[in-house]
């Protein structure tokens, strides 16, 4: 077992990581701060038997004469990837259907550039882009027309302007929703009060009821039985209570941990059950009741007949019954607990630092806060793998269905404790490869004839080294500058890449940014543009910059538009900045080279005063129509003209409806929900935008948007080239500066100031016997194996899917190999690897134990949301299930101790799949409610593509912290509560956040100390739900509270609005809509009839 040898190896002399220390010779001359400390505490140094674990074992893989024959899964030439660029068809993103045809440019629009520019000094006192064709002066710069913008402007009237006063506050990613929706949400007990619809119509004659089914004493419904032996604890502690079992050793290196002192007696915690460990979950019904087998879809059979339910709504999904207050249910104590999961794990994997330094080791949980010690394979903060242990042979993969898939999050920002990856200069040789797979050099590679040579773990291809990599090796076989070379001994680091990695053969000029600000009527009347020119004044000292370098490389442009575009000249030496309109849109170009793209700190007198100038300028603008596809090629080709890759920040209002290239039509139609045509929605309605990405890849021209509709804009649309260029999309609803300018300044900031790398291309190499096959992000592919980002920040995430395409080796393992080809923030030229080794296994048994439930979904919601745009919501919520029910099925067939065949038995590391999934499914995605708008959905869905697991793990399952029992004098949160209404006291106050969404909910009977201590008010009555920031208050529980809303904010990418959310209030139904293991109005099951519905098509699977 690989725990053993994990555990074996700690506590061992180490001398080997000693030495690591002390033999910093640096690493090519590269910094050499954040060496990982000599001596890892915990385990009395590092870890001898890192190297004989790390490294495969066994005899040498043949020579390449008597290699295996199998191909090596990427023989294709690998670097230069530029010849790539801009050929082949094949889509790994949003595919667009093949019919739909580039819109006929030239026939629309005016042909010819035409363009008014000036050089009239600022300030304007008039200003006239909105001129006829008739006023343009062809293909010359004339000076700026100033003349009346609003001349020939459409009246605003027909727009709808601002939001109306009612509108709730706009920060949620969620629309407002009027209680009217929700009327039909039951207010206390969601699961256990009827509604009535949605449900299905037939009462299901002859069914057992609950009473019968679930009579069981709790003890035997729930957490009892015993499957694994207790060495599986390494991986999973085997108990759901984190206490030690009367009469039971503690299983694995953990001490027993007095862990659940803090919880208290919370509903969702039920105590120790005494009795053996528990491995499997079970549902015990009572023997010979069993699930009767049902239509698909419909598992009412848990419940007795409904006489009056009513039809269920079109396409949902019709398993949610509800029972009669009266009857009995599953007690939702006794089926397993996220919280418990979540808090098990933090107890026994938190303390500890994880070390790589094992193959296929399971690192803890997304939600436990651990550090992490690269000792040879990549920190599961870059590469997450759904299992560690991969089935030796296809038919077992098959088999058990559980998907091969790793996220990797190439560009991970790391805690301060932790080492940042070190760059490797190899000079002008450029990094060490094999010769054959183009493998870079790592810890996998096996050094052999004294070291003259080196076998690639990849491809078993036997290299020469090159004299100047030469060294001898130690008796061990390992290279004597093992501890010296990262790229022998780490998981994670970087090689300086020469110019044969570069486009053309030139090393890259540094990037530029370039602002895009929307002036129509509607962004200025927001606020918006006011807010962000304010802004952007001091965001620009903020930009990238590389390590300790001074100031940023990075260069700055700005353009203006509505239906035409403004170009702006801020040349330092200009006394004014000058302005130039381009108002043929049609055929895009810049119109000016020198001055557009400056350095900051050169031009900032300059600049300051165009953004002084600019909401001045457009402030009494008329003009509500506005461009889109032209803003982004304009960008792009100042990008091109500049001879550097980049980032577009387009700050948009509208639906593009002026005439241009790109421009797009309302067509948005909710009726198609629960339809076949549903998957329109999801797709952009020209293919304008799919031509312009890919040009913007060739570029490395990344497009970040920020969106600030008041009504439909088409974001599956408006959206596209963000997603295939690595871009966010940040969406804010019915803005107004007063109330949305913290989250929008926030995330902005962010944004400019994130970790980047531009123009990348990341291949991932697999040993022998298995491949990557798919890849799920915001990307573009042209071919099957690169995939091209025209950037890729620090918050984005690409999955990965493998396939078998031969047998695997219990002893050599599979070892994946991620290599990110890009340029940095300052212009240099990298590759950052990630290694990471897994086991092999060739028991199921060996699969089960080491799988991680949290990467398992964030690999599902990835496949699911990317399938809904070719099918059917329903078919992908069936497909969904249908998968998870057959990797639960052959746990029970090939893995589970024998038992009744009315229990449900699960395994441990996947005892949360149920509970999980049916959040995915019940997801606005899947399963929309008629509160969710389509540009809801598709900005969600192009969230979800790039999100990482601890994303997507708190954005289906929202955490929610008992705020009334949080320690004021410690830094710890309050234990989580389970997410269902029943687990919120009407005497509490609840935080309750998702990474996009966080509310505070407070009970009806909190005690006025609280709320006075909190709301500076007396009552609950008095609390005004619509205050957007907490009292700030000197007193321990308003301090709490505070920090606990800065630190979790700064845990997410981005920033979240808070919402006070009062029991009974109008705005509860928002606040319920998150509260995931009760039924949704939209007809999504609760946690408990899912989980019968689950156990029954894993019955029938079974049977
Ligand atoms: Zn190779």
């Amino acid at each position: 077992m690989n725990q053993q040898g994990h555990m074996a190896s700690y506590g061992q002399p180490q001398p080997g990581y000693q030495g690591y220390h002390q033999q910093q010779l640096a690493y090519d001359n590269q910094h050499m701060t954040g060496v990982p400390p000599p001596q890892y505490g915990p385990y009395n140094g590092p870890v001898q038997g890192y190297q004989q674990t790390a490294v495969p074992q066994g005899p040498l893989r043949p020579v390449p004469g008597s290699a295996p024959t199998s191909v090596p899964p990427s023989t294709t030439a690998q670097q230069p990837v530029y010849n790539q660029y801009g050929q082949g068809d094949v889509h790994n993103g949003p595919a667009v259907p093949e019919q739909m045809q580039r819109v006929p440019q030239s026939q629309q629009y005016m042909p010819g550039n035409t363009l008014h520019s000036g050089s009239q000094p600022m300030p304007y006192q008039q200003y006239a882009p909105s001129l006829s064709h008739a006023q343009q002066l062809p293909n010359q710069m004339a000076h700026m027309q100033i003349t009346g913008v609003s001349s020939n402007s459409a009246s605003p009237v027909s727009q709808g302007y601002g939001p109306p006063a009612s509108r709730p506050p706009a920060a949620t990613s969620l629309p407002p929703v009027g209680p009217a929706a929700y009327s039909a949400a039951p207010q206390n007990i969601p699961s256990s009060t009827p509604q009535d619809n949605s449900l299905p119509q037939h009462p299901f004659p002859g069914q057992p009821s609950p009473v019968s089914t679930f009579s069981s004493p709790p003890t035997s419904i729930g957490l009892t039985g015993v499957i694994h032996p207790p060495s599986v604890g390494m991986q999973r502690p085997p108990t759901m209570h984190g206490q030690p079992l009367p009469g039971q050793p503690p299983s694995g290196p953990y001490p027993p941990q007095p862990n659940h002192r803090s919880l208290g007696p919370q509903p969702g915690m039920p105590g120790a059950i005494p009795g053996a460990p528990t491995q499997g979950f079970q549902m015990h019904p009572a023997p010979n009741q069993g699930f009767v087998p049902q239509q698909n879809g419909s598992f009412a059979q848990m419940r007795a007949p409904q006489p009056n339910y009513a039809a269920p709504s079109t396409g949902a999904p019709n398993y949610s019954s509800q029972p009669p207050p009266q009857q009995k249910r599953l007690d939702p104590d006794s089926i397993p607990s996220p919280i418990q999961v979540i808090e098990d794990d933090k107890s026994n994997r938190g303390s500890e630092p994880f070390s790589t330094a094992v193959r296929g080791q399971v690192p803890p949980l997304v939600t436990t806060d651990f550090v992490v010690k690269d000792q040879g394979n990549a920190s599961p903060r870059f590469v997450r793998c759904a299992t560690y242990n991969i089935p030796c042979t296809s038919d077992m993969a098959k088999q058990c269905q559980v998907p091969l898939t790793t996220v990797i999050k190439p560009l991970a920002t790391l805690p301060a404790d932790e080492a940042h990856p070190f760059i490797v200069d190899h000079g002008e040789t450029g990094p060490i490869r094999c010769n054959r797979c183009k493998a870079y050099m790592c810890p996998y590679m096996q050094f052999i004839e004294g070291g003259r040579r080196f076998q690639c773990a990849f491809c078993s291809c036997v290299t020469e080294v090159l004299p100047h990599y030469f060294q001898h090796l130690d008796h061990t076989g390992k290279r004597m500058d093992y501890y010296d070379r990262p790229e022998l001994s780490l998981g994670s680091y970087e090689f300086l890449a020469t110019v044969d990695y570069c486009k053309n053969n030139k090393f890259p000029n540094p990037p530029a940014f370039i602002f895009m600000i929307d002036v129509s009527y509607n962004a200025l009347k927001s606020g918006l543009v006011h807010l962000l020119c304010e802004e952007l004044k001091t965001l620009l000292d903020f930009l990238p910059r590389e390590g300790n370098a001074e100031e940023s490389a990075i260069r700055v442009g700005f353009v203006t538009y509505n239906k035409v575009l403004h170009f702006y000249n801020v040349k330092s030496s200009l006394a004014q900045p000058q302005m130039m309109v381009v108002s043929d849109v049609a055929d895009m170009f810049v119109p000016l080279l020198d001055g557009f793209l400056v350095n900051v700190n050169e031009s900032r007198a300059v600049i300051n005063s165009l953004l002084e100038q600019i909401p001045e300028m457009f402030g009494d603008t008329r003009e509500t129509e506005t461009v889109f596809g032209p803003v982004i090629q304009a960008g792009l080709e100042a990008l091109k003209a500049a001879e550097c890759a980049g980032k577009l920040f387009i700050f948009h209002s509208t639906l593009p409806l002026a005439e241009a290239p790109g421009k797009l039509k309302n067509r948005d139609d909710k009726k198609l929900i629960n339809t076949d045509k549903e998957k329109t929605l999801f797709q952009p309605q020209t293919s304008f935008y799919n031509n312009l990405a890919k040009e913007c890849v060739a570029q490395g021209c990344c497009v970040d948007l920020f969106l600030f509709p008041n009504q439909y804009v088409d974001v599956a649309t408006l959206g596209l080239v963000t997603y295939q260029t690595g871009g966010s999309i940040y969406k804010y609803t019915y803005f107004q500066a007063q109330a949305d300018g913290e989250r929008f300044l926030n995330d902005l900031h962010r944004d400019v100031r994130k970790v980047i790398g531009f123009d990348a291309v990341m291949r991932v190499r697999t040993s022998t016997g298995i491949r990557a096959t798919d890849f799920f992000g915001s990307f573009y592919m042209s071919n099957t194996t690169d995939v091209e980002l025209a950037a890729l920040d620090c918050d984005k995430t690409i999955t990965v899917e493998f396939k078998h395409d031969d047998k695997l080796n219990e002893d050599s393992g599979a070892q994946i190999q991620c290599a990110l080809l890009y340029t940095s923030c300052s212009g240099q030229r990298r590759l950052r690897i990630h290694n990471l080794s897994l086991n092999c296994c060739t028991q199921l048994a060996d699969l089960y134990r080491n799988c991680e439930t949290d990467t398992l979904i964030n690999f599902f919601v990835k496949l699911a949301y990317r399938a809904v745009l070719n099918n059917s919501t329903k078919t992908v919520r069936e497909s969904l299930i249908n998968q998870s029910a057959q990797i639960l099925a052959c746990y029970r067939k090939n893995c589970a101790s024998p038992s009744s065949a009315g229990q449900l038995i699960l395994p441990e590391c996947m005892k949360l799949l149920p509970v999980y999934l049916n959040c995915v499914l019940k997801s606005d995605i899947l399963q929309p409610g008629g509160d969710v708008s389509t540009d809801d959905r598709a900005y969600i869905r192009h969230l979800i593509a790039s999100m990482d697991v601890s994303e997507t793990n708190v954005f289906f399952y929202p955490r929610v912290l008992p705020v009334h029992k949080m320690d004021v004098d410690g830094d710890d949160f309050p234990v989580a509560v389970r997410c269902s209404e029943e687990r919120l006291s009407k005497g509490g106050i609840y935080l309750l956040e998702n990474g996009l969404n966080l509310f505070i909910w407070v009970g009806m009977s909190t005690q006025h100390d609280l709320i006075q201590s909190i709301f500076n008010v007396q009552s609950f009555g008095q609390i005004d739900s619509g205050m957007a920031t907490l009292p700030q208050l000197d007193n321990p529980y308003s301090k709490k509270l505070r920090s606990m809303v800065d630190v979790i904010r700064a845990q997410r990418p981005r920033f979240m609005k808070l919402l006070i959310v009062k029991q009974e209030d109008k705005m509860e139904v928002l606040f319920k809509h998150f509260l995931m293991e009760d039924k949704s109005s939209n007809g999504g099951a609760s946690y408990v009839d899912f989980l019968c519905h689950m156990h029954k098509e894993i019955r029938q699977l079974l049977s």
